[in-house]
């Protein structure tokens, strides 16, 4: 399809500014651009078909099935959209005094009362900004915990082989060594190997439950208790809390903090970058860390206030309140009996697909999952040539977004397969027919599947050139 610079005729823009309310100021000369910028010019219809072309060469959730594992794609009812494009939300000012917004504090504290309920925690930032920049926030508790306790020499993350790769990364980044520890042949934690890594240097351990194979790891409780009594803390990674929502808490399972993503779980569409949320939740004795202000309430007026031992801020303001207003009206409008529910379903979607399957393709455990699961194309790959990768890219040409390819890495050829909890049966009928398919082409004419997609506007583009080098400004002498 054509750009939007190559749609571009001069003097054909539409540059509708309000008239200004404010005093004009005039700039300093030397600060004035002298050359126009090259913006293109295009009619309001050419340009809505511009983005509306550029809308279907797309995939999303509201297109079709969309089973990519650990990042729950889920629908995001419209309700969400409607409360969070109320103008008393959208049209406030984070300098605005608080008398002012108190509605705005008040979604804030709500919010935090639920998800902490959720969760099992007591206290909850909204300060970060995604996953990842939870779990450096709940790092940053851990590490001022152990400062304040004058324990400079616990400097070391315990993240098992399976986790997600913003683990260890975000570890690193809050200044922490990481060690890495095997998991068992079923997945989850090697007890005996977790029991040898830990010690006197053991800042704590970050863990996701159920794990990124899909699995709960049934001794939760002894392992907690093992980092505990190393002297330890337990950190949580609650990106995906679509199996445990409402049935299962983290504070319960013996976390001291956790992050929970907004944008996946509790109902912001995500993809393409963001905004997300990833808010922070932790236990009383570590509450008095947490960065940026909290709410609190004073005979019936709400205020913000920073914690007395507050580690400073990870982003400005509140984060992103808007996402917290989905989420919020997410969980208001479940209802106490909607949120366990959504997590049975997602669970027994999970399950109902992944026996569908089973005969066809292999599964890496073989045991009942969660809320997703792992399937392995190893020995696929090794008799017929046909990869992870291939299989993904054919479910393409039947309007199937590919599950997560190559991950977790402890699973060769992995395929992660998440349906969530808001497909039907028949959606998850024919994507089963499909997958099952495929999986008929692969070995039966694998060329169909090797060189597909056959059907998208663009087929295989050189992967590790377009992450290398991305074309991301338009040269205008080319
Ligand atoms: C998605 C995810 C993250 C990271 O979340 P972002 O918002 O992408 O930073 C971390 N851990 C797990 C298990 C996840 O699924």
């Amino acid at each position: 399809m054509k750009l939007v610079f190559e749609r571009s005729k001069a003097g054909r823009g539409m540059d509708l500014f309000p008239a200004c309310d404010v005093p004009a100021y005039d700039l300093p000369e030397n600060l004035k651009r002298v050359v126009a910028p090259r913006l293109p010019e295009i009619s309001e219809i050419d340009l809505g078909r511009h983005y509306t072309e550029l809308a279907k060469q797309t995939h999303g959730v509201n297109d079709g099935f969309y089973p990519l594992g650990s990042c729950t794609m889920k629908y995001n009812p419209r309700i969400n959209e409607e409360m969070c494009a109320l103008p008393g939300f959208t049209k406030v000012h984070p300098l605005q005094s608080e008398a002012s917004v108190q509605g705005s504090i008040k979604v804030l504290a709500k919010a935090e009362q639920i998800l902490t309920e959720i969760t099992g925690m007591d206290r909850m930032t909204f300060q970060p900004a995604a996953g990842a920049h939870g779990e450096y926030t709940g790092l940053l508790l851990i590490r001022a915990y152990h400062l304040a306790n004058g324990n400079t020499e616990r400097t070391k993350i315990i993240v098992p082989d399976s986790a997600h790769g913003t683990n260890p990364a975000s570890a690193i980044m809050a200044g922490f060594k990481v060690v890495n520890i095997p998991s068992a042949p079923d997945g989850c934690v090697d007890i005996d190997a977790l029991r040898k890594a830990v010690g006197p240097d053991t800042a704590g351990l970050m863990l996701t439950n159920p794990n990124t194979v899909g699995l709960f790891d049934r001794n939760i409780g002894e392992i907690t208790k093992i980092v505990h009594e190393a002297g330890g803390l337990c950190y949580y990674d609650g990106a995906n809390l679509n199996a445990v929502m409402g049935m299962a808490r983290p504070g319960d399972m013996g976390f001291d903090c956790v992050h929970i993503n907004l944008h996946k779980t509790f109902s912001t569409p995500h993809g393409g970058g963001g905004p997300g949320s990833g808010p922070v939740g932790c236990k009383e004795f570590l509450a008095k860390f947490l960065p940026g202000e909290m709410p609190e309430e004073n005979n019936g007026t709400l205020t913000m206030g920073v914690p007395s031992e507050s580690f400073g801020r990870v982003r400005t303001f509140n984060g992103n309140f808007l996402v917290v207003v989905r989420a919020l009206t997410y969980v208001l409008s479940m209802g106490k009996e909607g949120i366990p529910e959504a997590s049975q379903n997602a669970v027994l979607n999970a399950n109902y697909l992944m026996n569908k399957l089973k005969g066809a393709y292999d599964m890496a455990f073989d045991r009942i999952c969660m809320h997703e699961f792992v399937m392995t194309l190893d020995k696929l790959h090794h008799d017929k040539g046909v990869s992870a990768l291939d299989v993904a890219k054919r479910l393409l040409d039947f309007g199937i977004h590919p599950p997560t390819m190559y991950f977790p890495l402890i699973v060769h050829e992995a395929l992660m397969v998440e349906p969530t909890e808001t497909e039907s049966k028949e959606t998850l009928d024919e994507a089963a027919e499909i997958f099952l398919k495929i999986m008929d082409e692969a070995n039966n004419a694998p060329d169909e599947v090797l060189s597909s997609p056959h059907g998208t506007p663009i087929s295989r583009p050189d992967e590790v050139r377009a992450a290398r080098t991305p074309v991301l400004k338009y040269n205008f002498e080319a």
